[in-house]
């Protein structure tokens, strides 16, 4: 079914719906939802109404670089993410972080993949399963619901009774209907802030402790607090100066350090991604969409260099997983939407004269 495509309004309200109508005993649905609109962004396709083939393993690595801070300890303790059960994608993020010597440090997972790559194959391996048995299928099962819908891919390969080699001979994959691709990244903006609030809601349901107090689960869930990013700051400064990529402003010892393509939309935390940035320019840019001239700006920064520090820190750059999400969102986007230009500026989206990435 589903030859036509759908309208991006329609998809959103048939994505909220199938959440919000299906009982959550686990997060997972959540994590695989966020993990299917990156991954739109990121790969998308040449025209609006192409499919879209994703390989579940490359789900299983943004479901795992997800889950990969939540799974640290929270106020003491773990938290619980499956209702009755213990997780089996929780579990495989725990074992990596186990074998990578990190169980609650703020190691990246890029750091915990050189570390540990038998494990880290592993971990790919339990999670693309776990998808394929679980959140994959029920993903678009209503409740009752004798079938599934299959509005966004085919998925009557999937289900519990599916094993890593029938999956192989399948193409280890699953391919979104036409349409699909274009529509979830267009709806990014909309789609990401809601599915988080529905996820902090899940988990302080399910962890009752959390009700005696407010600790900010959301920033420990969604790295509000940020994987630590200290690292990149001094030698940032050093590279480019001691000023706010923004506004020039000089900076004090602890500025911020900014994402340019919002981590809320893309979570990238490669050097290509990210600028020194003074704290007013840092909060007053929060989760907007840069303009496009801030991210040409930003990409232009000497390759080299940020290639010697990612070496000296062992932190990649993700210069060209930055450039295909920066394509994913702007793209995505009709032209004359705001975009943040500046401390308290804006600028409407113009792409008639592309930059030779877009
Ligand atoms: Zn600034």
């Amino acid at each position: 079914m589903a030859d036509a495509p759908l309208d991006p309004l329609l998809l959103g309200q048939r994505v909220v719906a199938i959440l919000e109508t299906g009982q959550r005993t686990a997060t997972y649905k959540l994590a695989l939802l966020m993990a299917l609109i990156e991954h739109c962004i990121e790969n998308l396709p040449e025209r609006p109404d192409d499919r879209l083939t994703v390989p579940i393993p490359e789900l299983a690595h943004r479901v795992l670089s997800i889950y990969w801070r939540q799974v640290r300890a929270f106020e003491g303790r773990d938290l619980v993410q499956v209702r009755g059960s213990t997780g089996r994608i929780t579990e495989a993020a725990k074992t990596l972080r186990a074998a990578a010597g990190a169980a609650n440090s703020g190691l990246s997972l890029e750091v915990a993949m050189l570390r540990a790559p038998d494990a880290y194959e592993q971990a790919i391996e339990k999670i693309t399963v776990a998808l394929a048995k679980q959140p994959l299928p029920r993903l678009q099962k209503l409740p009752g619901a004798p079938t599934s819908d299959p509005f966004l891919y085919d998925d009557s390969l999937l289900g519990e009774g599916v094993t890593r080699s029938r999956l192989r001979a399948h193409g280890d994959s699953i391919v979104l209907n036409a349409g699909i691709a274009h529509g979830l990244a267009r709806l990014a903006g909309l789609l990401k802030p809601a599915l988080e609030t529905m996820w902090v809601d899940d988990v302080r349901r399910m962890n009752r402790f959390l009700d005696e107090q407010v600790p900010d689960v959301a920033g420990h869930l969604f790295g509000r607090e940020r994987i630590a990013l200290a690292a990149v700051r001094g030698p940032l400064k050093d590279a480019f100066g001691n000023d706010c990529f923004y506004c020039g402003a000089t900076l004090p010892p602890d500025n911020p350090i900014d994402h340019v393509l919002p981590w809320s939309l893309v979570g990238i935390d490669g050097l290509a991604n990210l600028v020194s940035s003074c704290a007013r320019c840092n909060g007053d840019k929060g989760g907007a969409l840069p303009a496009v001239d801030l991210v040409d700006r930003s990409l232009a920064r000497n390759p080299d260099v940020l290639e010697q520090i990612a070496s000296d820190l062992t932190w990649p750059t993700q210069r060209e997983r930055v450039v295909a999400a920066a394509r994913g969102l702007y793209r995505g986007q009709p032209s004359g939407v705001p975009t943040w230009a500046g401390f308290k500026q804006s600028k409407r989206l113009d792409i008639a004269f592309p930059p030779s990435w877009l």
